[in-house]
């Protein structure tokens, strides 16, 4: 989770950069002739913005691309806007370009496990077509997290998952996932969702939904194995001069490097670390046998 600024174009020219691309007069009449429309979704979409409902904005089903959006606007119009002109045009593909580039690289869903490879409609746009091209809807994102969300959607608030634009700096300031370490053969680290107390049900409910929906706890785990392998191996080599004290010291400087996201893996796993007591004093170079059973014991 990590966020991104906002894009700062604005979005009706963007729009209309977009029919540019379109080569024939008449199949870009319609979107003259429905400018006050377009602006009006553009307006909604802000309303929706400042109480973070996104989900209430009008929805179709999928297919259909004869159903009228919008005016005389239908959702064929509005989505090969997308594929034909952003994606495929000569200039409005800078656009598409520029925003990928804003995330450095770094998907904002996963905390940057993956690498971004694409845009992600955060509203899809088979089902609100006419955000198909705008900036606001359009986040850099990686191959696991566009895939594994395909175009689903939330249908009520707290089934939205977290807007790296839009919203509450919380979701990236404070902490709300944790991960505790697991006496497993080899050693594992879980993860879960926990936000703070105090914060709003539904932003809690938010969290989780993204946590879920991205699959979290299981990528984290994942990520965390290969790191955790080496921490322990440094451990009973380098490390091993450290008292619990001074091995808990230097899990704590990896948990507060800024340099990672406060709630994405590597953070959480060693914030996780320095506060087991197990972990911060095990013996690692007993042999596994007899470390086991003291660790059930
Ligand atoms: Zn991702």
């Amino acid at each position: 989770m990590r966020p991104l600024n906002r894009p700062e174009y604005n979005p009706l020219d963007v729009f209309f950069q977009c029919v540019a691309e379109i080569g024939e007069a008449d199949r870009q009449k319609p979107f003259f002739e429905n400018q006050e429309h377009i602006s009006q979704s553009v307006v909604d979409f802000e309303a929706a913005t400042a109480t973070r409902s996104w989900h209430a904005l009008p929805r179709v089903g999928r297919g259909h691309p004869e159903v009228v959006i919008r005016g005389t606007l239908t959702k064929g119009d509005l989505v090969s806007l997308y594929g034909d002109c952003l994606v495929g045009g000569a200039e409005a593909r800078e656009l598409y370009d520029a925003l990928l580039v804003s995330s450095d690289e770094k998907c904002p869903f996963c905390g940057g496990i993956g690498q971004v490879h694409t845009l992600d409609h955060y509203l899809p746009k088979s089902n609100f077509p006419i955000y198909s091209v705008l900036p606001d809807n359009l986040v850099p994102c990686c191959r696991d997290c566009n895939t594994g969300k395909m175009s689903s959607f939330a249908t009520q608030q707290s089934e939205q998952t977290l807007h790296p634009y839009l919203d509450e700096t919380k979701f990236f300031t404070e902490r709300w996932v944790h991960a505790r370490v697991c006496q497993t053969t080899p050693i594992s680290i879980e993860y879960f969702c926990s936000p703070p107390e105090e914060w709003p049900e539904i932003d809690k409910l938010r969290a989780k939904s993204h946590f879920d929906q991205y699959n979290l706890a299981r990528r984290y785990k994942i990520q965390a194995g290969a790191e955790l392998a080496r921490v322990i191996h440094s451990r009973m080599k380098s490390l091993r001069v450290l008292s619990p004290a001074q091995f808990a010291e230097h899990l704590g400087d990896h948990a507060d490097d800024s340099g990672y996201d406060l709630n994405g893996w590597t953070r959480t796993m060693y914030w996780a670390l320095r506060r087991s007591l197990w972990f911060c004093g095990a013996d690692f170079n007993e042999p596994p046998g007899q470390a086991q059973a003291e660790a059930v014991a």
